[in-house]
């Protein structure tokens, strides 16, 4: 299988909580290198720009909101399967269908401040990384 990169961002909720660590941990763990990672606050045009793809939807204005209530660790993640496999170990976007184990089982508060967020096509992840990080930040 092969090597691929996958963009995390650890939201404002964990953040907030003091849960970076343990959510690195679950990460690393399960196969996952860090190998960028900065905790930024982002801007509302940055946040708003992000989820565009979700502008229609009733929950985009509160997301955006959400996304810039506190300080975010955005991050690039490598290992096989990487966007597969960390979409697994996030979980549902939904923490009370979230499975066993997962981080959003574990950590989420609500289906808006779900703790985290992972790149769900290897498409997507390419232009996530980009947008967030400079080639010479990423340090495999
Ligand atoms: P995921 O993060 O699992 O890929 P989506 O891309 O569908 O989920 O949604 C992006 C983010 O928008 C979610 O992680 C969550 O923070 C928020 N969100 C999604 N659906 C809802 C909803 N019904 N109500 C409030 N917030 C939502
Ligand atoms: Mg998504």
């Amino acid at each position: 299988m092969a090597i691929e990169r996958t963009f995390s961002i650890i939201k404002p909720d964990a953040t907030r909580r003091n849960l970076t660590g343990k959510i690195n941990a679950i990460f690393e763990e399960n196969g996952l290198r860090i190998v960028a990672q900065k905790r930024i606050w982002m801007s509302r045009a940055h946040a708003k720009e992000f989820y565009k793809v979700h502008a229609a939807r009733p929950f985009y204005n509160d997301l955006v909101d959400f996304m810039v209530s506190g300080p975010v660790v955005v991050q690039v993640l490598e290992g096989e399967n990487a966007v597969a496999r960390n979409r697994e170990l996030m979980g549902a976007t939904n923490p009370a269908n979230a499975a066993d184990g997962t981080i959003r089982k574990l950590f989420a508060e609500s289906i808006e401040a779900n703790s985290v967020h992972g790149s769900d096509s290897p498409e997507n992840a390419a232009i996530e990384i980009a947008y967030f990080f400079a080639g010479n930040e990423i340090v495999g």
